[in-house]
């Protein structure tokens, strides 16, 4: 027997989650579900308001901090209409947690700025409280699964894993089988993630979220979530027009050089301003803080200003969403790849300075370069594209959709590797090199696997069921690995 069982590891997925899934919104949870909320604003964000009374906007909810000190280090928070404040945050059940556990009295604390807690009768307390409860973005019984899986974010060390004597038994068929499920459930929570906030903020609102919050990648999702947020609606700003959309992003960002840069630069940067100089007074109580943004390590293709560039494209466009459920119902064979980057990639011409320039401050590039490039169209595809798709096509029930979404999700090329990967792979496969599809959905499904169990267990798998469980699969005559 090659194939396994529909759904397997979904089930697999269920059983391994122990008493998370139980949880039917009874009681408090416990902390360190309050801090994956937290770390993944799985909030009512517009909507928060302190224990004070005061509205509570989290520009950035800060760096989860696992050492001594407060839970959530560097965040940017700002209460009613007042400038926005940075310091640290730190995450308890109670109220009583913060004298209870002597924070009160420790230097370590001296900066926190917001005390966060499931949910307190409580007014008028120092550092100012917000309560989780009254704003999760879905009833707690319906993220428990998927907060328990947070939990533990870093993999163990790169030692070979129990699950590879197992996995190296298994045939080639039922390897890539196991990893498709994996993905599949992947694509279905990062859908759910989708249609809850549709629930909040409507579906083409959940888009463009999820959109900036990609084009964000690693250093920046905040900041630009927070643009997205911050425009809502309004983000068919440009009329056409990318240089309004731009002007008003890059000024919001605070990301305008308030210099004027070195030579053709110069003309383009005093367009940009003259067109915010306009807009600002409308939009001056959304501003971010410049010191939102982070640059260290960053590869000029993923700076904010080329990624806001081709955001300000996108809205000038006026009809992304439409352009993007059009994507999946065109008959694509096998260029739908090809077909989605048409439609997310400005042409050179259309690109205009940022086809010659990385940042507004550098100098003209020998080659025009792309505003979106291969790595980043994957990314953009596999975590939001399909799975807003997904997310809509399950509310309207078409069946149809739902197995084009599917087949264009195992079909997409593979993207980049990345040291998540590598390590998943070093720990589940050692030396070994599995015939696999050089698919997405390969890579998805290695990382949900990680998700699911590497990140429940410790460097020496200690209690972790998927050995077991891939044991109790039927062993192949023709094993998928080959050893090196
Ligand atoms: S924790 Fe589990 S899934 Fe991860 S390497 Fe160890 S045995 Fe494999």
């Amino acid at each position: 027997m090659t194939t396994l069982p529909a759904a397997l590891y979904a089930r697999w997925q269920r059983e391994s989650l122990g008493p998370a899934t139980a949880f039917e919104g009874q009681g408090t949870p416990p902390e360190r579900w309050l801090q994956q909320i937290w770390r993944h604003q799985r909030l009512r964000r517009g909507e928060l308001r302190g224990l004070d009374g005061r509205s509570v906007q989290v520009l950035h909810p800060g760096f989860w901090n696992r050492g001594p000190g407060p839970d959530f280090q560097r965040a940017v928070i700002q209460f009613a209409e007042e400038p926005p404040v940075s310091g640290d945050v730190e995450i308890d059940v109670g109220v009583g947690g913060w004298r209870g556990h002597g924070h009160d009295r420790n230097v370590r604390y001296a900066e926190v700025v917001l005390h966060v807690v499931w949910d307190s009768p409580a007014r008028d307390l120092r550092p100012p409280v917000l309560a989780l409860a009254p704003f999760l973005e879905a009833p707690l019984a319906e993220l428990a699964p998927w907060l328990d899986g947070e939990a533990i974010p870093e993999l163990p060390a790169p030692t070979l894993g129990q699950c590879c004597a197992p996995l190296a038994k298994l045939s080639a068929a039922q390897l890539t089988g196991l990893l498709n499920q994996a993905a599949q459930v992947r694509l279905e929570r990062k859908a759910g993630e989708f249609a809850r906030r549709a629930r909040q903020a409507g579906w083409n609102s959940a888009l463009w979220e999820g959109l900036f919050t990609a084009l964000g990648y690693r250093h920046n999702t905040w900041p630009m979530r927070r643009l997205a947020e911050v425009l809502g609606e309004a983000n068919r700003l440009g009329g056409g027009n990318p240089m309004l959309g731009e002007a008003l992003l890059l000024g919001l960002a605070g990301l305008l050089p308030a210099q004027l840069p070195a030579g053709d630069n110069a003309a383009y940067v005093r367009q940009l301003w003259e067109i915010w100089w306009r807009e600002r007074d409308t939009w001056a109580a959304h501003a971010l803080p410049a010191s939102l943004w982070q640059f260290g390590g960053l590869r000029p293709a993923n700076h904010p200003q080329r990624r806001l560039a081709l955001a300000a494209r996108w809205m000038a466009d006026g009809a992304l969403p439409e352009s993007i459920v059009r994507w999946l119902e065109t008959p694509a064979a096998d260029h739908f790849a090809e077909s989605l980057a048409n439609r997310l990639t400005p042409r050179i011409e259309e690109a205009g300075f940022w086809s010659h320039h990385w940042t507004l401050r550098s100098p003209r590039l020998a080659k025009p370069q792309s505003l979106l490039g291969l790595p980043r169209l994957t990314d953009l595809a596999l975590n939001v594209v399909l799975p807003w798709l997904h997310a809509r096509a399950v509310a309207g029930g078409n069946v149809g959709l739902i197995a084009e979404i599917t087949r264009r999700h195992f079909a997409w090329p593979a993207g980049e590797d990345n040291a998540v990967l590598k390590l998943a792979r070093a720990r589940l496969f050692g030396a070994a090199r599995p015939r696999l599809p050089r698919t997405a959905a390969a890579q998805q499904g290695l990382l949900q696997i990680t998700r699911d169990f590497c990140n429940r267990a410790d460097a020496l798998c200690t209690g972790c069921r998927f050995p077991e469980l891939v044991r109790g699969l039927p062993a192949a005559s023709a094993p998928a690995m080959d050893t090196a």
